[in-house]
């Protein structure tokens, strides 16, 4: 099934941590290398921490509720009450931050309980719905700021696991504000990982500072199954579109998440309501639509993913061609992309080649949207490579740098020649250094792709 998604192109895979062991993530991402080499089409994982998210335990059977029914939560470690159906929790901290009669939300609200006891290690329940509860729901207290760490221990032993593994991006849960991730920063750097961080909002506090977090991480994840628990749910779209503007206008990536086909966790069509929802975020400019559980325990893994295709190749067409107008750019060499996204567009059936080593280049090119052009990234970097994967429009390529700019260009034309890419006789806007006397200067180039010489 994984050689089957990434064969139907599927970029990122991602590996939420709270369902994972060590062994697993390990394994996991040998597997994924593994089928990817086989497949011959390389994807990214995104390794997914908690941060200071509380979960329940796992139970060894489902537990019902009915309306009435009373349930403990008990600190993991300590000894849980014998004369009610209980279940630990990984925060020690909650009972002293719940007060009797506040009303606490498990399994994305699904789950609505109301406190009506508690000790220093417990806190008892009464089911204000009726449901089942599974092992490691999420519980949501919206508008209470928990005091857990932005990174916690056991985010910290992820981590490490995860570095060593290779992933290429850390989605962290939760963020409040910008020190999160400069939290997060600094801990990828101490262990010398080059991994992107992805900040999901998901709570009223990251909605609050999100123009920092933005600016602060590499790409936002819109986490509507906690964001629209976290605050009212009436304002989610808002939200979403709010998140997005935002991202646009730093030049960050923005992914939109969960629930997006969760009716075809358990039916091979969508609804009419998740393909308009879809459509909204591809009409919104995201860089990128994110599958859960419709790829993990769904039913429709396969159909799932065509079904996003189908979608985003009917929509995309439809959306205004329009680069661009929010993003602010700074750097010199950056507004030379805006002249090359331009020019590419006047082109008409063209492309740009841009080559890069920090990716950079490539990120400002997908957030300047050139509707209709595609991006071509080269890069000699094989983690680069794999971020690469997530700028709207951009498609990676990895090849080696030689030192003479010539020969690199000749190298990227080669292979867009062989891979079909792009037809012979088309024009393509490359942004490239060249050597004038012995100085290396920036240029913009309009190259004609020329048959092979050798054919
Ligand atoms: C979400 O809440 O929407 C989300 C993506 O996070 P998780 O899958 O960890 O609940």
């Amino acid at each position: 099934m994984l050689a089957k998604l990434i064969r139907s192109g599927v970029d990122i895979l991602r590996l939420n941590m709270a369902h994972a062991s060590h062994q697993w993530v390990a394994d996991a991402m040998w597997f994924v290398r593994e089928v990817s080499e086989e497949v011959g089409r390389h994807v990214a994982v995104m390794m997914d921490v908690k941060g200071p998210e509380i979960r329940t335990g796992v139970v060894e059977s489902p537990i019902q509720l009915e309306c009435g029914s009373e349930i403990e939560f008990y600190v993991d470690g300590v000894e849980a009450s014998s004369d009610v159906n209980s279940v630990s929790i990984n925060y020690e901290g909650l009972p002293a931050e719940v007060n009797i009669g506040d009303t606490v939300l498990v399994d994305s609200g699904l789950i609505q309980l109301k406190v009506t006891g508690k000790d220093d290690f417990r806190i008892r329940f009464e089911a204000l719905t009726p449901g089942e509860l599974t092992s490691r729901r999420h519980i949501n207290l919206p508008g209470i700021q928990v005091k857990l760490p932005a990174l916690t221990k056991k985010d910290k032993e992820d981590l490490r696991e995860g570095v060593k593994a290779g992933i290429d991006f850390v989605a962290l849960s939760f963020v409040r504000e910008s020190d999160d991730v400069k939290i997060l920063r600094r801990f990828l750097d101490s262990l010398g990982s080059p991994a992107r961080i992805i900040a999901k909002i998901e709570d009223q506090a990251g909605v609050r500072n999100m123009e920092h977090i933005v600016r602060e991480a590499d790409g936002i994840m819109v986490a509507r199954g906690d964001l629209g628990i976290e605050i009212d749910y009436h304002c989610l779209p808002l939200v979403q579109s709010q998140l997005i503007k935002t991202c646009h206008a730093e030049g960050k990536p923005v992914i939109i998440a969960t629930h997006m086909l969760e009716s075809m966790i358990h039916s091979p069509m969508p609804t009419r309501a998740e393909v308009s929802d879809v459509s909204h975020a591809i009409r919104e400019q995201a860089d990128a639509v994110m599958l859960s559980g419709e790829t993990t325990t769904g039913a429709y893994p396969l159909e799932s993913v065509q079904v996003f295709k189908d979608i985003i190749g009917s929509i995309e067409p439809s959306v205004s061609q329009a680069l661009n107008e929010r993003i602010v750019l700074k750097e010199p060499k950056a507004m030379m992309l805006r002249s090359a996204s331009v020019l590419a567009q006047e082109l008409g059936e063209s492309g740009i080649v841009v080559f890069s080593r920090s990716g950079f280049l490539p990120y400002i090119l997908g957030a300047l949207r050139p509707h209709g052009i595609p991006i071509f990234a080269f890069t000699d970097d094989e983690s680069i490579f794999r971020q690469l994967l997530l700028p709207w429009g951009v498609e990676p390529f990895l090849i080696e740098f030689s030192e003479n700019p010539e020969e690199t260009i000749q190298s990227a034309m080669d292979c867009l020649r062989r891979k079909e890419w792009v037809e012979v006789g088309t024009w393509l806007v490359v942004i490239t250094n060249a050597l004038a006397d012995d100085k290396i200067i920036d240029t913009l180039q309009l190259r004609k792709l020329e048959a092979d010489q050798d054919s």
